[in-house]
């Protein structure tokens, strides 16, 4: 496949209907729900029924399965224009976890087919109290007693626009001899919320996407049945770790979206905004803020294109995915800190989406893995070749 971003005629209408619905959707209720702290239901379901008329609700999903069918690089230019406003309010659009494309038989009807229609919500359901970054370090268990499994432990940051209704849930089921010493089994389960014995309650509320739900997840002796496995057991981690490296790199594009919003907010300002008898713009001190600003957007633009473009071509490495994400995530936090200086006090005020924008990127570089561990995906690849 040729090195080409140009947009196809597809993309550059997608694209477009994805900014109209942006303009139209999403920013009216920005002000409003980030004073409120939370999108109150109806709205939700506005966005929800709304995205489904624009066709974009499950875009990212395959056709046969009722999605949109859109391939990863045009998903990746959708979710660069959905990250220019905050999940409490994006995550309504609906881009169901890929992930469920893994679901086979009866989990088909059960879980991924009403989740790409809407009508059921899953929570992903990896991180715990004393297992964020060393994800092999997870507690919570499956023990197996006849057809079923009995699960015990619990789970919190785990995020989602409204209560789940069921968890794509990572529990440790036993442990394997390797020659690296013992390693843990890690099975994926579909874990309906109302199961006895599995409760689920709201988790402290974040600084960034405020309006964003995260819950917290208590298993009691639950009891699920073996056809409720996704995947094999004890391959758990092989489907994670497929579908963790393209969420990266959605990362990624949502922060491309952010500090484009964030640059033009600025540069607006930064033309019409005088003191000392002239625009703020034409001092050096701000326009070369402007011009790195830029600058810094278009190589993570870029950056991020080509690795959707490796993803598309099957030559993806996890390397490429965590460079793609710790390199815009840190760009757009620089952006839009840059965006408020120029702005100044105005740029604090809730009257602007800056602040908010500033807010929920300090997130980008935490959730889906912090920039330490892109950094050490990074250099494990390039060390490894000179492993003796
Ligand atoms: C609002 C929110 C929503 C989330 N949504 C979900 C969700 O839906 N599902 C889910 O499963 N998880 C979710 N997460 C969890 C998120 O992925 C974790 O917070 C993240 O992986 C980091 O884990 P931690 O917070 O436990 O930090 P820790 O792992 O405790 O890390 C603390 C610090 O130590 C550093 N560190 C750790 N290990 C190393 C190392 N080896 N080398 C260098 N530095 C290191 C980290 O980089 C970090 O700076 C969410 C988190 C938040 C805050």
């Amino acid at each position: 496949m040729a090195l080409d971003f140009t947009p196809t005629d597809e993309q550059r209408m997608l694209v477009e209907t994805v900014r109209t619905f942006m303009e139209k959707e999403i920013y009216p209720h920005e002000r409003e729900t980030e004073r409120l702290g939370e999108v109150p239901l109806e709205l939700g379901e506005q966005i929800k029924k709304r995205s489904k008329e624009y066709g974009l609700y499950a875009a990212n999903m395959p056709a046969e399965v009722g999605g949109g069918g859109l391939d990863f690089l045009s998903v990746a230019m959708m979710d660069r224009e959905i990250g220019k406003s905050t999940w409490g309010l994006c995550g309504w659009i609906g881009r169901p976890s890929e992930i469920l494309n893994a679901c086979e038989g009866e989990q088909r009807e059960r879980y991924l087919l009403p989740t790409v229609r809407g009508e059921r919500k899953e929570g992903f359901g990896l991180t715990e109290p004393n297992a964020g970054s060393d994800a092999m370090g997870i507690q919570t268990r499956a023990v197996r007693d006849g057809d079923d499994w009995i699960i015990n432990g619990s789970k919190h940051f785990i995020s989602a626009v409204r209560k789940p209704d069921y968890i794509i849930l990572f529990v440790v089921t036993g442990q394997d001899e390797t020659p690296r010493g013992l390693r843990k089994r890690i099975t994926c389960f579909l874990v309906d919320v109302g199961t006895p014995g599995f409760e689920i309650t709201r988790g402290p509320r974040p600084v960034s996407h405020r309006t964003y739900h995260n819950y917290q997840l208590s298993f009691s002796d639950v009891r699920v049945n073996k056809r409720q496995i996704m995947g094999e057991e004890g391959k758990g981690f092989d489907l994670a770790g497929s579908w963790l490296a393209n969420t990266r790199l959605l990362v990624a594009a949502n922060c491309c979206g952010k500090a484009e919003r964030a640059l033009q907010i600025a540069t607006q300002w930064a033309a019409t905004r005088k003191q000392f008898g002239q625009t703020i713009g034409k001092f050096q001190g701000v326009s070369f803020k402007l011009a790195d600003m830029a600058t810094e957007l278009a190589a993570a633009d870029l950056l991020t294109l080509h690795v959707a473009w490796k993803y598309m071509n099957g030559s993806m490495t996890n390397g490429d995915a965590a460079m793609a994400k710790v390199f815009a995530s840190e760009m757009a936090q620089r952006v839009t800190d840059h965006a408020i200086q120029i702005l100044g006090g105005m740029g604090l005020m809730d009257e602007l989406p800056l602040e908010m924008l500033w807010r929920d990127t300090r997130i980008e570089r935490i959730w889906d893995g912090t920039s330490e561990i892109q950094r050490h995906i990074i250099s494990r690849e390039l060390l490894r070749p000179h492993e003796t």
